[in-house]
This record gives structure tokens, sequence and C-alpha cells, in this order.
């Protein structure tokens, strides 16, 4: 299979195999029963007797009415993710930090993305959110001569899909404390803090010194921040791969090579004594020993390339919901007469900016244009007449 094969397979079934293993051990932690009735189509009984035949392949799901597709979006999925919450799968922390907000922010965001055809943005009024941020631990399995297994972890913001996996280590230099509540569940604490950022909003530049961040929630799932995760996975599986292939690579060549001596002199060895008879039937017998020795000279090469060929598969092993504080800081941007707002996203945790991504497709964007109704990286235009999907498939 060829890179670019890969991670076609890989974009189809990447995210897939996240959600597979999420769902079945979840499944197994709950002590319920699974069956295997044939590839990929699975007979779960729950705790309750409630009876469900699930598959993850969207085509199975199309050939086949009696089976449920388990894929992002579907209650089914987002019940698994409540229970995989609860038993340890998923673990929520919450970081303590001071909120200190950087000088010169006009100054900054203006480095931070370039906005086409627009002045240089002004920071209109600056606030605090509690951040949602996944982080994803991965195995991933690469499959070559011999299998190598690797952790691979993402660090995903909830509320803009950026890939923060570069602050993963800042995290490292918190204390935090574990709880089971995400977005949403407001404690009689965080109530208190609420009412403290309220107030501190109020004059926010005045005393910017650690105002309490409030609960606040993400336009996304963490179903969609695990598919997000897969997603910025991939480079780095790519890279891996043609590590390995190119390790590799002088072996496969002298193995050819090998191969491809051995079966020329085979065969040149049979066109002599082809060319040596005179006897008929011993010229067909001859011939038929040819062109089964071609063959097997194809089927042996073919054996060599494949055996070369490296596969990864990649499997969600933990995951951990980070709740912390983010500095957001609202500008203006001017088109024309227009003024259209942009928050930018500073994390005090890690003394940096979230990278600027694209609110349309998500990926990072160095300079972002005014479209009909968002910001967008360019991918706009490219949309058009297209579904616009939102997520990796
Ligand atoms: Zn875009």
């Amino acid at each position: 299979m060829s890179k670019a094969e890969f991670l076609n397979v890989s974009q189809a079934t990447g995210a897939g195999r996240a959600v597979q293993s999420l769902v079945l051990e979840t499944l197994d932690l709950m002590g319920a029963a699974v069956d295997v009735v044939e590839l990929d189509v699975y007979d779960v009984l729950l705790p309750g007797d409630q009876f469900k035949r699930i598959t993850f392949d969207p085509e199975i799901a199309q050939e086949r009415d009696d089976c449920e597709l388990v894929t992002y979006g579907t209650p089914f999925l987002e019940s698994m993710v409540e229970v995989a919450k609860t038993r340890g799968r998923l673990q929520v922390r919450q970081i303590e930090s001071r909120a200190e907000v950087p000088q010169n922010l006009e100054d900054k965001v203006a480095n931070l993305v370039h906005f086409v055809k627009c002045k240089p943005p002004k920071v209109s009024r600056t606030w605090m959110e509690e951040g949602l941020l996944l982080l994803c631990q991965f195995v991933v399995t690469f499959q070559a001569d011999e299998v190598v297994e690797e952790l691979m972890t993402t660090l995903i913001d909830l509320q803009s899909l950026a890939d923060l996996t570069h602050l993963h280590a800042a995290l490292d230099h918190h204390w935090f404390t574990v709880g089971l509540e995400s977005n949403g569940t407001m404690t009689g604490r965080d109530k208190l803090s609420t009412e403290t950022a309220n107030r501190d909003r109020a004059d926010a530049l005045a005393d910017r010194l650690n105002p309490r961040p409030h609960p606040i929630s993400t336009p996304f799932r963490l179903t969609d921040g695990v598919a997000w995760a897969v997603h910025a996975l991939e480079p780095r599986i790519e890279k891996t791969i043609a590590h390995i292939q190119s390790q590799n690579n002088t072996q496969r060549e002298d193995e050819l090579a090998k191969s491809r001596h051995y079966y020329e002199a085979t065969l040149k060895k049979l066109d002599k004594q082809w060319s040596a008879t005179t006897d008929a039937e011993k010229k067909g017998r001859l011939k038929q020993k040819i062109e089964a020795t071609k063959l097997d000279r194809d089927h042996r090469m073919e054996d060599i390339s494949r055996a070369y060929e490296v596969t990864a598969e990649v499997r969600l092993d933990q995951a951990i919901l980070y709740r912390v504080p983010v500095v957001c800081v609202q500008a203006q941007v001017q088109q024309r007469i227009q003024v259209y707002p942009y928050v930018f996203r500073y994390h005090p945790w890690a003394s940096a900016w979230g990278p600027v991504t694209c609110p349309v497709c998500h990926e990072a964007a160095m300079y972002l244009e005014r479209g009909t109704e968002s910001w967008h990286c360019g991918c706009e235009q490219k949309r058009i007449g297209h579904e616009t999907e939102m997520l990796p498939p």
C-alpha cells in the first residue's frame, strides 16, 4: 500500500477504530455480553437485558436494516462516552492557574494571523473562560516485518478544535484536582467563581489579576475531539511509516534483486534446454515449465513487496479532559466599512496563544478572509457546491 493509499484508509478507519475500541472496552467494563455475529457486526446484551445489534462500518449499516451504526453523534456512542467517564476511561482534571493577560495585546494578536484585505485588529474586550482540552492517548500499532507499538498523544481545544499538542508538557507543571463533572455542571464552588468572574469582568482591564474562570459549554462534543485528535495524528503516523520504510528499503531491494537474479538464471537455463531439443513433446513440457516459472516469479516478487508494506492501526487508550482557564481576547477587524469580531484564545497556564484555526474547516490558519457568514482560511470557495463536512469522516 502506498503512503497516499494508507492515508485514505486511515482517514476512513482511524477515527472509526478509535470509536470501536472505546465502545467495546466500555461495554466490557459494564459487563455487557458482546457476540461477534460476523465481521464488524456485534450483538450486544446490555445489563438490564436490553439487546442491540451494532456495527461501526457505515457500509454494513446501509446494507442491513437490522444493524445500528455506532459513529460520531449517535445517541449510543454518546451514552458510551457518559459511561466511560464514570469508569475511569476518561478522567477529568481541573487546573488552577493565575490568569495573566499578556501586555501589548494589539501587537501580539496582529502577529497571530493575517486578516486578508482588512485593517489590523483592534482589541475591544477581554474575558476569562473555562476551556476544555481533551488529551487523547493512543496506542498506534505499526505492522511491518515486525510489529512496533508507539504511544502517541494529542491535545485538542474543544472550543476551536485547535491542536495544542505542543503545549502538553506545560500541563504537567500545574497542580490539578480530579473530578467527574464535565462542562455545564455547576457546583457550589463554580457558582461562587462565576460571581467573582462577573465582578472582575466589570473592571477587567484595571484588575486583570486572577479572575476566576466560569464554566462554558463547547460547540464540539468529546467524540468530535477524539475524531480531530486522530486527524491530528496522521502526519506523525505518516512520518513513522516513511521512517520504517526507509530503514527496510535496502533489505527489500536486496531481497528483490536476489529473487530476480534467481529467476533470470532459471529461465535462461530452461530457454537453453528448449532451444537445444528437437523433441516436440519435450519442447511442450519445457514451454509449460517456463510459463509456470514466470508466474511463480511474479508471485514471489509481489510477496516480497507486500512483506515490506507498513500498516498502522490506531486505538484510543485513555483520555483526560482538562478544565483550564483561558483568556479570550476579542478584536474588531475592519474591512472597508464593515467591522467583524474575532476572538483569540490565550492559555495562561502555558503562557502561550492558541493557534488560530479556520472556523469553517478547523485546520490551522496563517491567514483568514471574510466569507459570507464567518471567517475562513480560503476553504469556503472550494466547498461551494459540496455539502459542508465539519469533521473528518
Ligand atoms: Zn478552512
